[in-house]
């Protein structure tokens, strides 16, 4: 199943390019009261979706719609830096743009925390801040948790998967920590939608493409992911407890490069889809 976030805040299932309407599904979520929950309420409960009819009379062109983040609100935004071993190398022989300090391998480094204020969906847009400074694209599969876990096994580690989507880490270049040059506004894309884990073919062996109009710059596969997906929720579990909604940026692939004002990215991931994310300044 394809779910999707669109306009103010209507929720739907995505078919070929229509979408069904079911915003309908908010009004079973078990009613939260102050504090809320860490968790996202509607990642927490997708089995509601198992039983919803499919109304044809409902349906929307997806083209018609604006699509926000498929998960509203995240308790946490995990990335890994450096996580195929070619964007290492493309890193350490850039040194005009790459700090040296951030460039090691993901053993080393560990995981890094996106602010949750940085996402938006696909219709974006990404909104350029310090415009003297280099920007750029990184093109990642992005996994969501679906239950509350921690310490997990590696061969459990997909069981807790809500589902996948495209990411999108966009990151200023720079000496200061990745949580500030990777947090700010609108720097998280989440999208087009969430493809639940049951449609996702497992989650190694996945093409990702990212052009910039029209240009291509980053071409992979997740198979060539350093530390792959269930090495990831094993090792990031073992420090936080992941809930339902966290999102992980599994990490950026060789070809990453800068964007501006005006231009337009297209990232597609096989078994997820294709958006396009335009970029402005802010
Ligand atoms: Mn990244």
């Amino acid at each position: 199943m394809r779910i999707c976030r669109f306009n103010d805040d209507r929720i739907g299932i995505v078919r070929d390019n229509r979408i069904q309407d079911v915003t309908d599904v908010l009004n079973a979520l078990p009613a939260v009261r102050y504090p809320l929950p860490r968790h996202d309420l509607l990642i927490a409960n997708l089995d509601l979706f198992r039983s919803l009819p499919w109304d044809v009379e409902s349906e929307i062109a997806l083209e018609d719609v604006k699509l926000l983040s498929p998960v509203a609100n995240p308790g946490k935004l995990i990335a890994a830096p450096v996580n195929y071993e070619a964007h290492l190398q493309e890193a350490i022989a850039d040194e005009a743009t790459f700090s040296r300090a951030h460039v090691r391998r993901i053993q080393e480094t560990g995981l890094f925390l996106k602010a949750t204020s940085s996402l938006i969906g696909a219709d974006g847009p990404i909104e350029i801040r310090h415009a003297d400074r280099r920007t750029d694209h990184e093109v990642e599969l992005a996994v969501v948790i679906g239950r509350t876990c921690r310490d997990v096994p590696r061969d459990e580690a997909l069981s807790c998967v809500a589902g996948y989507a495209i990411g999108l880490d966009i990151t200023i270049r720079g000496p200061e920590e990745r949580s500030l040059r990777k947090s700010l506004d609108t720097y998280s894309v989440l999208g087009p939608w969430l493809v639940t884990a049951d449609e996702f073919d497992h989650p190694s062996g996945h093409d990702l493409a990212l052009s910039v109009d029209g240009e291509s710059r980053q071409i992979a596969n997740t198979r060539d992911l350093v530390m792959d997906v269930e090495a990831l929720i094993a090792f990031a579990s073992s420090f936080y407890t992941l809930h339902p909604g966290d999102v992980l940026f599994t990490g950026t692939p060789e070809g990453v490069g800068p964007i501006a004002p005006g231009q337009t990215i297209e990232a597609s991931i096989s078994g997820v889809g294709t958006m396009r994310v335009g970029v402005v300044a802010a």
